[in-house]
């Protein structure tokens, strides 16, 4: 059996101790193995703050875009490998894998045209010169600086490629060298990244611890930060062990789509909103951090929305990956069945069925008793801001619950606010002032607000898809942070520092 070796301090660790395998989710086969801990990560971390942050102090913006955009034209070379990686250890369709895989190469790719604009300099100027003194001779302007130190990457199991690209892209064009370590179960798609990245990069920029975390944030230390997405337990316990450490995070979200008033559901909009929440509760069996959770729907259309979800959930075949008519694939382990159905049991206890029962499901193209399978179970809340299970509990699966309301604006802000902070929130509305009130109020509860609309329907990618021009994270229950959204995304690797002196000096700092 395959034993994945980490990446650490210049060469490949295979490390020791107690073996964990990574199954193919569809089948419960073995695929892959990875030690559960024996590597020296007190040398990795001194590598990555020696050889890794001389290396990338040496490069500008521009250089340091090249070595990204290289990332990304690897990453198309190898897809159909990465695609058949993703199928046999994440459960992932064909159509799941390319999500993640080319959501990683767009990712890097944005980076690498960021650091080709930002150009031949190692300073990044942040706003205009500021008058400070009596003249325009002392000056003032805020720049920002690569910070030095380590960037630990900490990824969920679902977007094995993007999860570790995004951070990495955005790491590394700041000027960081990165310790990225993916989650255990899904961990060959990443291993493989790391392989293919190796030779691409200068010594000590890119580190992959592979397998359990072990003592890995004992060695973080002033200066490091981290960036983590997960469950809001493991995130709760990196905030209380890294209290003075810059710290990304990237938990739990209960997002929520909303259908205005005006919204005929034959109409373009009606249908966007229709195929949103549907290719969420679909695309990737659910398992995505942005997927629609909870949907509001006008009272008198509630039925109707009920019966259109439920005959497209109808067409998709589940089962083995692997069989081309297949489009839902299994959940990724065997906890995440276990945490999923647990779910649907609570929601079950205060909301009508609609469709899909509790998610039983016969998966085609399994041996039988195999594989962690779940159907798409779609839920029904007589009232949408009393239902507790439904806004305090992020299913991570293919389920989503609708609930009517009057149509007012307000309201539904309110209802977006239930959730207690979200990644991600949809509303479909041509009207313009319903659209205003909504925003105003929900946006305090969401890092991004998707609008659907006639004018946009046509080229939506949809709110689950995370763009790198925009960014991603939430207040509240979703973590509090903030990834990607382009130059921004950097700033978490640099710190802002206020300069003040001669204004033609500070000039020929930043151009
Ligand atoms: P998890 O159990 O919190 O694991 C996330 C990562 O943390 C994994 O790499 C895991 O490693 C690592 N980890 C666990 N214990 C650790 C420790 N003591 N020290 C350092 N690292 C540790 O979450 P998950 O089950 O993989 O992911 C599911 C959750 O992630 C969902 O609730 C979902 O909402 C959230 N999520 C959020 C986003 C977002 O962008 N906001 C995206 C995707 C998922 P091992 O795998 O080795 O245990």
């Amino acid at each position: 059996m395959q034993l994945l070796a980490s990446f650490l301090a210049g060469g490949w660790s295979n490390g020791s101790g107690a073996r964990q395998a990574l199954v193919n989710p569809a089948t419960e086969a073995v695929v892959a193995e990875v030690s559960a801990g024996g590597h020296d990560l007190a040398a990795a971390f001194a590598y990555a703050r020696t050889t890794g942050a001389q290396e990338l102090a040496a490069l500008t913006f521009a250089q340091r875009g090249e070595l990204v955009a290289g990332l990304a034209k690897t990453i198309h070379g190898a897809r159909e490998e990465l695609i058949a990686l993703a199928i046999a250890n994440g459960g992932n369709t064909r159509s799941d894998a390319k999500f993640d895989i080319d959501g990683a190469a767009v990712t890097l790719s944005h980076y690498a045209e960021l650091g080709a604009k930002l150009g031949a300099t190692k300073l990044l100027g942040d706003g205009e010169p500021i008058q400070v003194g009596r003249t325009a001779r002392m000056g003032g302007q805020h720049v920002w600086a690569s910070r030095r130190g380590v960037a630990v990457h900490i990824n969920a199991f679902n977007f094995p490629a993007w999860g570790t690209c995004e951070k990495l892209a955005c790491a590394l064009v700041a000027g960081m060298p990165v310790i990225s370590k993916p989650a255990t179960a899904t961990a060959l798609v990443a291993h493989r990244l790391a392989q293919l990245f190796e030779p691409l990069l200068p010594k000590g920029v890119l580190q992959m611890l592979i397998g359990p975390a072990g003592k890995l944030l004992d060695h973080v230390a002033l200066g490091d930060v981290v960036a983590f997405t997960g469950g809001s337990a493991t995130a709760e316990m990196l905030r209380k062990q890294l209290p003075h450490i810059r710290l990304n995070i990237e938990a739990d979200s209960l997002n929520a789509a909303v259908l205005a008033p005006d919204v005929d559901l034959t109409s373009e909009v009606g249908n966007l909103f229709l195929a949103d929440v549907v290719r969420d509760m679909t695309q990737k069996v659910g398992q995505k951090c942005t997927a629609i959770r909870r949907v509001l729907v006008p009272e008198d259309k509630l039925a109707d929305a009920c019966d259109a979800i439920k005959e497209r959930l109808a067409t998709f075949k589940i089962g083995n990956p692997e069989l081309e008519e297949v489009r839902i694939g299994p959940v990724a382990t065997a906890a995440q069945l276990k945490d999923v159905r647990a779910g649907i049991a609570r929601l079950a206890e205060a909301t009508d069925g609609v469709y899909g029962g509790l998610g039983e499901v016969t998966p085609l193209g399994v041996p039988e008793g195999k594989g962690f399978f779940v159907g798409p179970v779609l839920r029904r809340a007589k009232d949408a801001m009393n239902c507790p299970p439904l806004n305090e509990h992020e299913v991570f699966g293919p389920v989503s619950t609708l609930a009517p309301y009057g149509g007012d604006a307000a309201y539904a802000a309110a209802f977006i606010a239930k959730g207690e902070g979200c990644l991600v929130s949809s509303a479909y509305s041509d009207d313009r002032d319903w659209v205003a009130g909504f925003v105003t109020a929900a946006a305090p509860w969401a890092g991004r607000l998707y609008l659907g609309s006639s004018k946009m329907a046509a080229q939506s990618p949809g709110p689950g898809t995370v763009l790198p021009s925009l960014v991603h994270g939430g207040p509240g229950r979703a973590g509090g942070g903030e990834e990607l959204g382009g130059g921004r995304g950097l700033q978490f690797y640099m710190q802002r520092c206020a300069l003040e002196g001669d204004a033609s000096v500070l000039k020929s700092l930043v151009g």
